[in-house]
């Protein structure tokens, strides 16, 4: 047993915790516990937890269902809405083969060996995401539109709108579970509210978002309120991003930094940029995985449309923000096509994976855009190289399906049951007759 199991052992006892839940998640990105009495715990540390895999979606075929949930002690806290003594606890865990090797289907295993290729090329990867979701009044019935909590826009202060508070008790919340929050405010749509954790490596951070939804559908609930990371809900308002910051460090060095150069972006910065520009197409079903998710993507207001990066320029896939001399020596970029109803390891992983193809293979940065793209005629966008993103999840998961870094980086298991589950959510939507339609036409055809 190590110093960090033996530290849970002991906070166990001193913290008076009766329930522990051990967290995974599955290919989707929901998150799975299971709740374990402190006396099992020695036991899951050393042997892990048995599951039926095959109950969990995308984890295992019928066959081969046997699974151990791994609990990794530095993920261990109390749960604060859960009162504190008795208390209960949380850790995220790996999950293995009755063989004790890693789980080809863990989300948070393909984050990781993703993790380690860049430690294999000297880069320690981070980032930090600006997380968007609705807040509505009540949880909505089948058939129902959500009504969302306010009326208000971007950065309004709400007298007595009920968001502040609510901000206020899950940023307390996140806080006593040890995750920062840098801002938060209310976003452009009404009832839409923004949080952005501080940086860390990407994989506490993708910890750190299962973890913040979780705490935000808390706190919602016990507010009388319900929460929602659905990319679009609105047909009029813009939808939930959940635009990532994110660096490369070669040890205390942001490797996207260079002093003097054009934005202060080393070549290292730009083949990343170059990396992920090209593997775009491919990748987009994996950072933006629903049907809905498509809906945000078209309809401006910020969220990317086109292939194309700029400085300061919003209408990019890829920003690179303006250089903060008060920060001395960094350097970051922002991803601004992820949703927030991603499965964070997975889209972390392919984001990584696309900048890192970049850097290995030495991929040229393309011109900025400097414009508005969404101003310019197809035509021009056409003459500056500018391509569309994929148009719908249909589009998506034809360009995955010919991607061999994303097979490679899903490895062969996720890769096709995730294709599989996305034909069929895309075949589901299609033979759909909406309301849409019949408004249209039922009187005029
Ligand atoms: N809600 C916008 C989106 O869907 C982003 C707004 C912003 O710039 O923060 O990406
Ligand atoms: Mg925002
Ligand atoms: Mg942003």
């Amino acid at each position: 047993m190590g110093k960090q199991e033996d530290f849970v052992l002991r906070a166990l006892e001193e913290r008076d915790v009766r329930f522990v839940r051990l967290w995974f998640t599955d290919v989707l990105g929901h998150l799975k516990s299971v709740a374990v009495a402190p006396a099992e715990l020695e036991g899951a540390f050393d042997e892990g937890i048995g599951f039926d895999g095959s109950a969990i979606e995308g984890f295992a075929r019928v066959h081969e269902a046997d699974m151990l949930a791994k609990p990794d002690p530095s993920t261990f806290q109390i749960l604060p809405w859960r009162g504190e003594t008795p208390a209960t606890a949380r850790m995220f865990c790996d999950i293995q083969l009755p063989d004790g090797s890693p789980s080809y289907a863990d989300p948070r295993f393909v984050l990781k060996r993703t993790l380690a290729k860049a430690a294999e090329m000297g880069f320690t990867f981070y980032t930090h995401p600006e997380v968007e979701f609705f807040l509505f009044k009540g949880k909505p019935a089948p058939g129902e539109r959500p009504v969302p909590v306010d009326d208000s826009g971007y950065f309004d202060h709400t007298a007595q709108g009920g968001g502040q508070d609510f901000r206020r008790e899950v940023i307390t919340m996140l806080e006593a579970m040890g995750i920062s929050v840098e801002y938060s405010h209310h976003e452009g749509g009404p009832g839409q509210q923004e949080i952005d954790l501080r940086y860390a490596d990407a994989l506490t951070t993708a910890d750190n978002i299962m973890t913040f939804r979780t705490v935000v559908r808390e706190v919602a609930l016990s507010q009388g309120l319900w929460a929602s990371f659905m990319p679009k809900p609105f047909t009029d308002h813009p939808g939930s991003g959940m635009h990532t910051h994110m660096s490369l460090f070669e040890g205390d060095e942001n490797a996207f930094y260079e002093a003097g150069a054009e934005y202060q972006l080393s070549r290292t910065g730009r083949s990343f940029i170059a990396g992920i520009l090209q593997h775009t197409s491919e990748i987009t079903a994996i950072t933006n995985q629903w049907v809905n998710s498509y809906k945000r993507l078209i309809f401006g207001g910020e969220a990317p449309s086109y292939v194309c990066w700029g400085h300061n320029n919003r209408s990019a896939l890829v920003r690179v923000p303006m250089y903060k001399p008060h920060k001395g020596g960094s350097a970051r970029i922002e991803h601004r096509a992820i949703d927030s109803g991603c499965n964070p390891y997975l889209a972390f992983a392919m984001v990584l994976a696309a900048g890192l193809k970049g850097i290995e293979e030495g991929y040229e940065l393309p011109p900025e855009a400097e414009d508005d793209v969404w101003g310019l005629t197809e035509a021009e966008r056409r003459a500056l190289g500018i391509a569309p993103l994929p148009r719908n999840l249909d589009e998506a998961i034809r360009e995955m399906e010919s991607s061999e870094l994303v097979a490679e980086t899903l490895g062969e298991h996720v890769y096709d049951f995730f294709l599989r589950n996305k034909r069929a959510e895309w075949h589901d939507y299609r033979t759909q007759v909406t309301q849409f339609e019949i408004d249209r036409l039922v009187t005029r055809v």
